[in-house]
Parts: structure tokens; sequence; C-alpha cells
């Protein structure tokens, strides 16, 4: 039977991967709705290549020039904010929330609010409206499949185990490019060497939150909020050949690890045919060609980002919207050259200290805080660098 998906975040690192293997099972999958930030060219070619019957760019300039590269196909073009919440509620059974940031939100809610399976790779936006979205999720019946290579190897990890039997969750981290480096260089990397993780390939975003561990941190909070699971029983070890995904103990001491090459298109796979398996090309893994697993506890010192996160995640309310929003300005900065590495995570610690945000009660509450923070840091960052 095939099964009808929306892909929101179509021309992304993981758009692109869960095109790729779509495309490669296409008795299995029918796209209905795609959608992008700003590539009409990229957004066009895939809804012609998917015969998707609706594309959606976020940015409303560039609806005619999409209508354009429509023409003659039986595409309807949109626009917009609404559009992309339109596309997510749309009638695919699946929705692959592949957006980035905190501008995810929106969509993701009303995919969660419509009932559908969201196979989840957008973290910023549960670790902004954890709470809200489990609540939605509940009320609605939508189930939550977690896209992250950690939190997909705890969700297939916890299959057929009890919740009340897991005693703790351990998230590996690879330790970034920079795990080695020592602290005072820092101060002096650039964003090309940021970006360029050592073991996956990914959006820009994702790489430099790689790179300061802040990734680590947003994913810790993504785990609470997913596993329903308090701060310390939630761990993090390093492990630089990101060949163990992450890991479950349980009560009695065992503990249960997925392991895989470190290619997205098997946690993609895993939430495309779930409760089946799907057949990916990832390469498969040589135990003895890698000879060994090297595992290390994280420096919170040379990247305080984890720390930080850790922090916000115990203070709760609007603490975890404020980080995620500061960061996504610093990042952006950052990749800009306006502020250096180790700015990110001052810049999110000194958000969260001047803070004066209420706890969210609803999802335009935490687009408020999204939006406070935002200026409140940008304007800051102004302040660095006039
Ligand atoms: P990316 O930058 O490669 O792609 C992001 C996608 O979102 C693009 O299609 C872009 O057009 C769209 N987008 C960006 N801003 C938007 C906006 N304001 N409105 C609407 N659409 C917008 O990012 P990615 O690496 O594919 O990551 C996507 C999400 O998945 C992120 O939340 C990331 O943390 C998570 N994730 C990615 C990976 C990975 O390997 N790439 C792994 C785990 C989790
Ligand atoms: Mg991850």
């Amino acid at each position: 039977m095939t099964r009808k998906i929306t892909i929101l975040g179509a021309t992304g690192s993981i758009g692109s991967s869960t095109l790729d293997l779509v495309e490669r099972s296409p008795d299995r999958f029918e796209v209905v709705a795609v959608t992008a930030a700003s590539n009409v060219e990229a957004l066009a070619d895939i809804a012609r290549r998917t015969g998707a019957r609706l594309a959606v760019i976020a940015d409303q300039a560039k609806l005619g020039a999409l209508e354009e590269r429509l023409a003659g196909t039986a595409c309807r073009a949109a626009a917009g904010d609404e559009a992309l919440k339109e596309a997510a509620a749309d009638d695919a059974e699946l929705v692959i929330a592949a957006i980035v940031g905190c501008a995810g939100l929106g969509p993701v809610m009303a995919a969660v609010e419509a009932g559908k399976t969201v196979a989840l790779a957008n973290k910023e936006a549960l670790v902004t409206a954890g709470d809200l979205m489990i609540r939605a999720a509940a009320r609605s019946g939508a189930t939550i499949l977690p896209v992250d290579s950690e939190h997909n190897a705890i969700f297939q990890c916890l299959a057929g185990n009890r919740k009340d039997d897991v005693s703790r969750i351990i998230l590996t981290a690879s330790g970034g490019p920079f795990r080695t480096a020592p602290a005072e260089s820092l101060a002096s990397v650039s964003p090309q060497q940021a970006v360029a993780h050592p073991n996956w390939s990914m959006g820009a975003k994702i790489s430099v939150d790689s790179a300061t561990l802040m990734n680590k941190g947003l994913e810790l909070i993504e785990a609470h909020y997913l596993f329903g699971l308090p701060s310390e029983r939630i761990d993090i070890v390093i492990h630089p050949q990101s060949t163990v995904h992450s890991l479950v103990e349980f009560v009695d001491g065992s503990v249960l690890a997925q392991l895989g090459a470190p290619d997205m298109r098997i946690p993609i796979a895993y939430a495309l045919a779930w409760p089946e398996r799907l057949e990916t090309p990832a390469e498969r893994l040589d135990l003895a060609a890698l000879g060994r697993l090297d595992f290390e506890a994280p420096d919170v010192v040379r990247f305080p980002a984890l720390r930080i996160a850790r922090e916000a995640m115990e203070a709760g309310g609007a603490a975890p919207v404020v980080l995620n929003a500061a960061n996504e300005v610093a990042v952006d900065n950052f990749l800009k050259r306006r502020i250096r590495f180790p700015d990110i995570a001052e810049t999110v610690e000194r958000a969260l200290g001047e803070s004066d945000c209420a706890a969210p009660a609803s999802i335009a509450d935490v687009l408020q805080i999204d939006r406070t923070t935002r200026a409140r840091a940008e304007a800051s960052m102004s302040e660095v660098c006039p």
C-alpha cells in the first residue's frame, strides 16, 4: 500500500535524504506536498519529479516565480506561513518535519493538531514547545516519530519494552570538529571549519550546533519531552565514531544500543516505514574494520553550551525558548562572521540571564518569546560588532 507523505523543508539535507529514499521505493510512497524557504528552482524541480499536488514557498515574494516554474503541471503553488500550515495538515498521513529552526514550529503543530504521524527532524520545534506539542499529540492522536539519529536509536531500543523499566537514556555525541581543539584556539575558528563535521553531512545551522555542542544540548531537551524523563536520567557521552547512535539502560542493568553507519537515511527510513522497515543503500557496519569504539566524558568547560542547555531545561518555562532563539541568532551571526565561535554560547547565556519572559501557555506565547529574544540578541550583538 502506498503511504501519502508531505515533506516540510524538502530542499534541505534531511529533505534530500528523504526524497532519495522515496524515489528508490516509488510504489511505497506518494508525495502530496513539498515546501521550502525561498529556493523556487529546487522546490519546483522536486514538485515536478515527485508529482506533488501542492508546493509551498515560505517567502511570499517568490510566489509568482514558483507559479511560473510549475506552469503546465497539476501542482498548485502557494506561499507564506498559513500555506505552510495548510501543507502540514493536508491529506498526507505522514509528515516529514525537516524545516530548520523555530520557523518550523507552526507547521509542525498544524500537523500534530491534525492527528498526523509526524517524522520529526525539526528538533527546535520540540525544544521550544515540547509540553504543548506532547499534549496536543495526546489530544489529536498524532504520533511523533523521532528522526534525529539519537532519539530514533532510543525509540528503536524502547520497542517491546515497558517505559517503567527504563532507568536512564544515554545520548551519544561525536564531539564535533573541535573535540580535541585547545580552548584558546576556539576564538579563531572559521565558519568553514565549524561546518566541516567529521562524520555527518548536514545543513549549516545544525553543523555549527554540533561544533559548539549546543546540538547535544537541544537534543537533551528533545529527549526530555519525547521520552518524558527528568534531567538526571538523561546522560551524554562523547563517542567520536558516531556508530553507536544512543543507548537505553534498564532497571536490571541491561543496556540496549542501536548501531549503524552515520547515514541519516537509516533513521529517516525507520520513520518512513514504521512499524515496518525499508531497505536503504546505507553502508553496512564492518566492526572488524572499525576495530574500536571510543567513549569519553564531555568537556563542559570548552563547550559550555551543554551546561547552559541543561540549566535551561531544568529551569523550564520560557528558558528553552530563549535558549533556542538566542542560539539561532548567534549561529546566524557567526556564519556571517560577525561574532566569534565562543560568542555563540556567551550570547545564549546572556539572553537567558536577561530574560524576563513568563512561561508560554500557547504557541502564540512561544512565538512571542522567540521574537522578543531574537530582537534582544540581535541588539546585543550590534553592541559587540557594530
Ligand atoms: P537545511 O538547512 O539543510 O534545510 C532546512 C530546510 O528548511 C530547507 O528546505 C529550507 O528551505 C527550509 N527552511 C529554512 N528556513 C525556513 C523558514 N523560515 N520557513 C520555511 N522553511 C524554511 O537543514 P537540515 O540539516 O536538513 O536540518 C533540518 C532539521 O533537521 C533541523 O531542525 C535539524 O536540527 C534537524 N536534523 C538534521 C540532521 C541532518 O543530518 N541534517 C540530523 C538530525 C536532525
Ligand atoms: Mg542528532
